[in-house]
């Protein structure tokens, strides 16, 4: 009879189980690829959902467990799925997610995770390097795009202040931003300690870019009462309606003032991946650092995001002040240890996902997959435009699309009818789709994100939401 240990470890029954729920998730992806589900996401109230679950031991086999989890998640691999900027995770990463969660090789320190953190380091120069960062360039994987932010905006700190670290500050100093980036960014500078007036939110134009006229005024208005902007930061693209800055502009800015720029492309950085798309992040070659997250637009569990960096070496000031250029060269330039650069200590084998996918597909998918979520979008738009009664809070640019319905008697009114429209779809079932608020007006919201969704699916959709609005009229 074998302990509990050696039951637990047993290779036997891991391959059972593990069969197990392959078969599970196999079962889930052939029902969600043909929409087999009536519901996208489970409609359960949140106290229903609580009373669903309990730690007790139910003595039923891990199958039943596994099954009642994914029955009560959302599912992403459905094309009603239009929701969220979140990934229909390809299938293979997700088993170098398996393999990682087993192996469990801490990637923060060389010698718990020589294979992961060799691939990271060759991944980020990879990508850095399509970006146009220039021969210096590189970084490191961390977990998710807030975390990415904070972290080179650390450095962006480091780098212009050199004794932050050491002693903080005292003065009051800022980063202009969009008033339309992620809200991460304000969090990341009020982290540092600079409050509110830390992050000079830009006003944005007509499509909700950062208006770089005001941008010069806020910098010169900054000046004037006497806040030191240290760097900007642009989004590529921002969140609520995928707009992108003007990146060379900006750029030009920031080089002829000594700024740091940096650009928070967590969504559309991906895009440097396709041909016929790439010139969307034009621009990056005059970035101090840039984030991206993989597991957005690139098919990748979460959480895996870059942290790049137009010269590497420049990681090494993050945290700690002596270990910057006041290093000896082969020091500063070590790579192995990403613990020393980064908030992890324990970090995932994250890069192990990426070339999971490489090696299937090479660049190929990634390429395929941004040109259809982007021709699927550009579907989207024209179905809107065709419609009185519906219009767009901008042409989208990349696969992020903000519609509301506009023909109510007020804007109250219109923003009313919008919230029941989205409700009512939820409600309903199959769709998800979400919902903003831009500058005081309701937008029903949509990424696409699934490249099986289909033009027919955004037509009925379409469909759908017509109908709803009629009714609410
Ligand atoms: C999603 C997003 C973030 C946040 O990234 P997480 O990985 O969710 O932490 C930051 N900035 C932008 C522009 C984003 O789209």
């Amino acid at each position: 009879m074998k302990n509990i240990f050696e039951q637990a470890y047993d290779h036997k029954s891991f391959k059972e189980q593990g069969y197990q729920l392959i078969d599970l998730l196999a079962n889930y992806l052939e029902k969600a690829a043909v929409g087999d589900y009536d519901k996208v996401m489970p409609t359960t109230s949140p106290e229903d959902q609580l009373y669903t679950w309990d730690t007790e031991h139910s003595g039923k086999d891990l199958n039943s467990f596994f099954n009642k989890v994914l029955v009560n998640s959302t599912k992403l691999q459905h094309p009603k799925y239009m929701g969220h900027q979140v990934s229909p995770t390809l299938p293979v990463a997700a088993l170098a997610d398996l393999f990682s969660a087993l192996m469990n090789n801490g990637t923060g320190v060389f010698e718990m995770g020589p294979a992961s953190n060799a691939l990271e380091y060759q991944i980020c120069e990879m990508t850095a390097k399509k970006f146009g960062m220039g021969p210096k360039s590189g970084g490191f994987l961390t977990s998710g795009g807030t975390l990415a932010n904070l972290t080179a905006l650390l450095t962006a700190r480091a780098v212009k202040l050199p004794n932050a670290w050491e002693q903080g500050t005292d003065k009051q100093y800022a980063f202009l931003v969009s008033e339309q980036s992620h809200y991460c960014v304000d969090r990341a500078v009020r982290i540092m300690g600079w409050g509110a007036a830390g992050a000079i939110k830009v006003k944005t134009n007509n499509r909700f870019q950062m208006d770089t006229d005001s941008m010069i005024s806020a910098y010169e208005e900054a000046k004037k009462n006497g806040i030191t902007v240290i760097g900007v930061v642009a989004s590529a693209p921002s969140t609520a309606t995928g707009s992108y800055d003007d990146l060379p502009a900006i750029g030009k800015f920031c080089k002829a003032n000594d700024l740091w720029f940096h650009v928070d492309a967590a969504h559309g950085g991906a895009f440097i991946f396709s041909k016929s798309h790439k010139d969307m992040m034009d621009g990056t070659e005059y970035a101090d650092s840039v984030i991206m997250d993989f597991h957005k637009m690139l098919l990748v569990p979460a959480l895996t995001t870059a942290v790049m960096y137009k010269d590497r070496r420049l990681a090494h000031s993050t945290f700690n002040q002596q270990a910057s250029y006041l290093w000896a060269e082969d020091q500063s330039d070590e790579w192995e240890n990403s613990a020393k650069v980064t908030f992890e200590c324990t970090k995932l084998m994250m890069s192990i996902k990426i070339q999971a996918i490489i090696e299937s597909y090479g660049f190929e998918l990634w390429e395929k997959y941004l040109d259809r979520v982007m021709e699927l979008t550009r579907h989207f738009e024209e179905q809107i435009l065709k419609e009185e009664d519906w219009e767009l809070a901008c042409s989208p640019e990349a696969n992020i699309i903000c519609y509301r319905w506009k023909a109510g008697k007020d804007l109250a009114h219109c923003n009313t009818v919008n919230t029941a429209i989205r409700k009512e779809v939820i409600e309903q079932g199959p769709y998800y789709i979400v919902i903003t608020n831009v500058e005081g007006k309701t937008y029903l919201r949509s990424t696409i994100m699934n490249p099986l969704s289909q033009e027919a699916d955004i037509d009925e959709l379409i469909l759908q939401i017509q109908t709803l609005a009629e009714r609410f009229k």
